[in-house]
């Protein structure tokens, strides 16, 4: 009999969470505009805005972290954070910085410019942003596959090989610096890359002397996924995986929030030795000396003890069987969402959720409002609110903290969710009563539609289209 996974860590040091009652969460969620990003985090019962910097460290790091060396040069937190990156990543230059997105400004202002283009499975939203900064242009090769959220594949994170191909003939190889495979992919729902579509972009990469970085930020999740899904890794240790995944790159970006297990940090990585030296001049002005980069000597602690419990197969068992079992669980209940579960979240197809609520009244958004009335849930739209018109999906995402919530606040979760989707059809569209002109997410303001005439007048001529199961 297959036990229950439990949680491969026991408690030692508790951070007590805050229940609201109904009537305050109404008044909460009435002053922050019904946008989740302007809640007090307090106020939050449940947490899953993002898994970024959010995960709860181990014994370990906090013992570390007493360990570190705060030296202006020469650290010997350096030396072991180095260590541990080199053991896990193989690459010969290592550049510390505070999160991922510097380490992708360094990369790219160094290795891109006007002209240029950089191919990946799927840009993250910061990585795109750095690219275009320089003046090149992002392209996203996902498999066909990635786009349909409801179709079950092993490795939806994949990239198109022959797209890659056509492109490189397309625009000519002088002008792709560098081919980008972000694992696992965020932004395509926390998708994994096999082995073998890393095998075969390495090859194409290789033939092309076009260099191949890895977005590394879930190595370890993706480490995983390879493990469990294709035949030839069975029997592997994750971290043996992940050490054979980046011997087909020359080098990375990494965010440490992630699967660094740590609350702030990131690192580049890179084999060439030139290139090596132009990111450390632009660490020097913007990030700080070589050997600390943005970061404490106990962060860099951290973070070399992080990297290495990330790819502990008792927890990577558990990480992504908790986050399977939150989509399974509401899956089975007929809630909508991104097929397979992914690694670090889950995202529920807020247009199938509401199909009587227009994109343009940002389904996405009601029903993340309706998640934290309901129970005091905190998620995040990624739709219309965060992309505009151009928005292709409206999903609402719930981002799993690392070893922070154990299994009966996942039970909790599905039953606020169940509830919300036995009421769906009284739940109401919204619209923009603020907007910041870019990146408007983060800060606007918006009110239900039954507040205004307006908003009563269309609610009422829109018919009742049957809902799926
Ligand atoms: C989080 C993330 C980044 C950026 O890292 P930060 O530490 O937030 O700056 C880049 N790529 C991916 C895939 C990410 O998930």
């Amino acid at each position: 009999m297959t036990k229950t996974i439990i949680e491969p860590f026991r408690i030692k040091s508790v951070e007590p969470i805050r229940w609201t009652t109904r009537q305050e969460r109404e008044n909460l969620l009435r002053a922050a505009h019904y946008n989740l990003f302007l809640l007090p985090a307090a106020d939050v019962l449940i947490d899953l805005l993002t898994d970024s910097g959010t995960g709860a460290m181990s014994t370990h790091q906090w013992a570390a972290i007493m360990e570190g060396d705060e030296s202006y040069a020469g650290s010997k937190s350096f030396d072991r954070f180095r260590q541990s990156v080199q053991d896990i990543f193989g690459y010969r230059h290592v550049i510390p910085t505070h999160q991922g997105r510097a380490a992708e400004r360094i990369l790219f202002s160094v290795m891109c410019k006007k002209g240029y283009v950089v191919p990946n499975n799927t840009h993250f939203d910061t990585t795109r942003a750095n690219v275009e900064f320089v003046g090149a242009e992002a392209v996203d090769l996902m498999i066909p596959e990635g786009k349909q959220p409801s179709l079950l594949h092993p490795f939806k994170g994949n990239m198109d090989v022959a797209a890659l191909e056509q492109l490189i003939l397309r625009v000519g190889r002088e002008r792709i610096p560098l081919v980008m495979l972000t694992v696992t992919n965020n932004s395509g729902g926390g998708q994994p890359v096999s082995m073998e579509n890393i095998r075969q972009v390495s090859a194409v990469c290789r033939a092309n002397r076009i260099p191949l970085y890895f977005d590394a930020c879930r190595f370890a999740e993706n480490a995983y996924f390879i493990k469990t899904r294709e035949k030839e890794f069975e029997a592997n240790s994750p971290k043996q995986i992940a050490q054979e995944m980046f011997r087909y790159g020359d080098g990375c970006t990494m965010s440490a929030k992630k699967d660094g297990m740590a609350n702030i940090g990131g690192f580049l990585c890179t084999n060439d030795e030139i290139l090596a030296q132009q990111e450390t001049n632009l660490l020097i002005l913007t990030e700080g000396y070589p050997t600390y980069g943005g970061l404490a000597g106990r962060d860099l602690e951290a973070i070399a003890v992080g990297l290495q419990e990330a790819l502990e197969e008792d927890y990577l068992r558990y990480r992504i069987a908790s986050t399977a079992y939150l989509g399974d669980h509401i899956a089975a209940e007929g809630v909508p969402i991104v097929q397979p579960p992914g690694g670090h979240a889950i995202y529920i197809d807020a247009r199938a959720f509401l199909p009587h609520i227009p994109a343009d009244r940002f389904p996405g958004v009601a029903l993340a409002a309706e998640l934290y009335l309901e129970g005091g849930i905190r998620s995040v739209e990624i739709g219309t609110l965060m992309f505009g018109a151009a928005a292709k999906m409206d999903l609402v995402r719930l981002a799993i903290p690392r070893r922070v919530y154990t299994q009966s606040h996942v039970d909790y979760l599905v039953e606020v969710i169940v509830e919300v989707w036995k009421h769906r059809r009284r739940i109401q569209g919204l619209e923009l009563i603020y907007e910041a002109p870019f990146l408007r997410h983060f800060t606007a303001q918006l009110q239900p539609l039954s507040s205004t005439g307006a908003g009563r007048e269309r609610e009422q001529k829109i018919d009742e289209p049957a809902l799926p199961r």
